[in-house]
């Protein structure tokens, strides 16, 4: 077990003289609806990602009030491009919530904030210690990666069981003065210093207490199962052209990519032509018939379970009227308007190639 005074001290001096100046969305903050919309953006994506879209964010929707009182459609828009739209859908619930439950006003710690929807243990722990100052401590990737190589832990670090027993680790050598920037540190640690691929162990203000450095088979962890193959799938769509305006449909509101807009289309089965899969999925999705123009393109992109390569092209209304199937709405708009409209990232390359 590694000493809690020694281990905070070296830790926190670290983050002061190095890092504490460098900028991350919400952090340094004591607004808890500032950290608690930087914290759910900063979950899988990286700092650099994020600024833009934190600072549209808080521009557009300054209060818990306002993010309340906002069409859904707008959110999604202002969340555009930066995936995992169901942290979007979550953050808008979590302020209708708190509106209700607590006048607009954040609970001050992570028991009361983790009944907030959406909110889980991390950002509960994040909100609670960063801006109320609570001694909570928090895990994320950076964090398990550190601890799993402090205490060269063999067990498959996924493992609620693992999680469990690392965070009561962590209870006993949290910062009881400090505990925001105690939890800020060891994040900040993981991301710069003790890196998946390459940790820059010379550099780090805990080597002296770390076991895995000791041994020099800091690579071997954390420990995870082995990885399945990410499936690929080909898709295509169509941009379904009449009188100047162009369908597009939603997507159901819970669900991958859950209430963006997009172009009818779907998978291409194996041995069928792009051709005939774009006819057959526009029949089955929209009940249209069309003919097939002029190709667009073709773009790859990755999801995080699957990846896809797409290919679009321009499709001329020939008879009937759209039908609701698996979209939960179709609307006919016109080409310049779309971009009022929040798409997938996929859909989003496709309409580049068009301006391009
Ligand atoms: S010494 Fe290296 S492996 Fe250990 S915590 Fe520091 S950076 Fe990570």
């Amino acid at each position: 077990m590694l000493d809690q005074q020694k281990f905070s001290a070296k830790l926190l001096t670290w983050f002061k003289q190095e890092r504490a100046h460098v900028p991350v969305p919400g952090r340094g903050q004591k607004d808890p609806y500032a950290v608690l919309v930087a914290e759910i953006m900063l979950q899988q994506t990286q700092v650099s990602t994020v600024w833009p879209y934190y600072r549209r964010w808080m521009e557009t929707f300054p209060s818990i009030s306002i993010l309340a009182q906002a069409q859904l459609d707008q959110v999604l828009k202002i969340w555009e491009g930066l995936g995992y739209y169901s942290r979007a859908r979550n953050l808008h619930k979590a302020a209708a919530y708190i509106m209700q439950e607590y006048a607009g006003e954040l609970p001050r710690t992570a028991k009361k904030l983790i009944q907030i929807p959406g909110v889980g243990p991390y950002t509960a722990a994040a909100v609670a210690s960063l801006a109320y100052n609570e001694t909570v401590p928090l895990i994320d990737g950076n964090v398990l990666r550190v601890v799993s190589r402090l205490q060269q832990i063999t067990e498959y670090i996924s493992r609620a069981k693992t999680k469990a027993k690392i965070l009561k680790d962590l209870k006993a050598l949290i910062s009881g003065e400090e505990p925001g920037l105690f939890n800020q540190s060891l994040m900040d640690l993981g991301r710069v210093i003790c890196t998946p691929k390459a940790p820059k162990c010379h550099a780090c203000p805990v080597s002296s207490m770390c076991q895995a450095y000791a041994a020099g088979d800091m690579l071997d962890y954390p420990v995870k199962p082995r990885k399945a193959p990410i499936p690929h799938y080909n898709i295509v769509i169509g941009l379904i052209q009449k009188s100047g305006e162009v369908l597009i449909q939603k997507r159901p509101a819970n669900g991958l990519l859950g209430g963006l807009w997009e172009f009818p289309g779907g998978k291409i089965k194996v041995g069928e032509s792009e051709g005939d899969a774009l006819l057959r999925e526009i029949k089955e999705e929209t009940g249209l018939d069309v003919n097939i123009g002029e190709k667009i393109g073709s773009i790859s992109h990755a999801y995080t379970h699957f990846k896809i390569s797409m290919s679009a092209y321009y499709c001329i209304w020939k008879t009937g009227n759209p039908e609701i199937h698996a979209a939960t709405e179709n609307r006919w708009v016109a080409q310049k308007a779309l971009n009022d409209y929040a798409f997938p990232k996929a859909n989003l390359k496709i309409l580049d190639l068009i301006a391009s």
